[in-house]
């Protein structure tokens, strides 16, 4: 595993706030995670545009569906050339091993990442799904069909990651976002950890969002967070 550990989430409602801040990174020192809301506005060619300015991009559209139209999907975000996207593990074993063999026999050869349980989902929301699992045992549940299925990784939290890194083989990619240098707002996240810590509890990957995107200095901040764990 190579190149910058940061993904910087562009939650941007418009193309042009999205590429003022992507000019001011670096994609020596990040990659780029798009999301639903700004793929659904400006679609392939924002994902084209930003990954000529040299940043690998991490699609975050959370592929759920048969298996025959999740491998159809992964090979269309594949052509397009992101680095890496990802899909419900709680689409089943066979959507995911479906979704792998795309992405395995593809020239591009995209990180194919799990979701396990959104960190939105409380116990009482699994409850009404009629999952009994707490979320971090069906976590870890999902986590480990991921693997089996094929897939390089999940994403989850920080705090999930020694329980995952316990569980599941060395190479099994962790992604995680809720992360916040110290003394930097929290905003809506509630269970945060600072990027070094995370790093430390066993995640490869940082996904981070408005410490940087509303940093005054975003590439400052980038490069501090760089520095920290380095
Ligand atoms: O601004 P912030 O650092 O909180 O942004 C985190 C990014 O990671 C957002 O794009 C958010 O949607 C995403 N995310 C998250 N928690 C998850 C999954 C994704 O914060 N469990």
């Amino acid at each position: 595993m190579s190149g910058p550990k940061i993904i910087v989430a562009l939650d941007y409602p418009t193309e042009s706030e999205a590429l003022n801040l992507v000019d001011q990174l670096d994609s020596k020192l990040c990659r780029l995670k798009v999301g639903k809301e700004m793929f659904t506005h400006l679609g392939p060619s924002f994902v084209e545009k930003i990954q000529n300015k040299g940043f690998d991009v991490f699609l975050d559209l959370k592929y759920h569906d048969i298996p025959n139209t999740v491998a159809k999907a992964c090979g269309a975000a594949a052509d397009l050339g992101v680095w890496m996207l990802n899909v419900h593990a709680s689409g089943g074993r066979r959507m995911m091993e479906a979704a792998a063999n795309v992405v395995a026999n593809h020239q591009n050869r995209p990180l194919l990442i799990g979701v396990t349980v959104l960190t939105s989902m409380s116990q009482q929301d699994l409850n009404e799904l009629g999952v009994t699992n707490t979320p971090a045992e069906q976590a870890l549940n999902l986590a480990t069909l991921a693997q089996e299925s094929g897939l390089h990784g999940v994403v989850c939290s920080a705090q999930e990651a020694p329980l995952m890194r316990n569980n599941l083989t060395k190479d099994f990619l962790l992604v995680s976002p809720g992360i916040r240098p110290a003394g930097s707002k929290a905003d809506d996240q509630r269970r945060i950890m600072t990027p070094l810590d995370a790093i430390n509890a066993g995640s490869n990957y940082l996904v981070i969002g408005r410490p940087i995107t509303k940093s005054d200095k975003p590439i400052d901040t980038l490069r501090t967070i760089n520095s920290e764990i380095s």
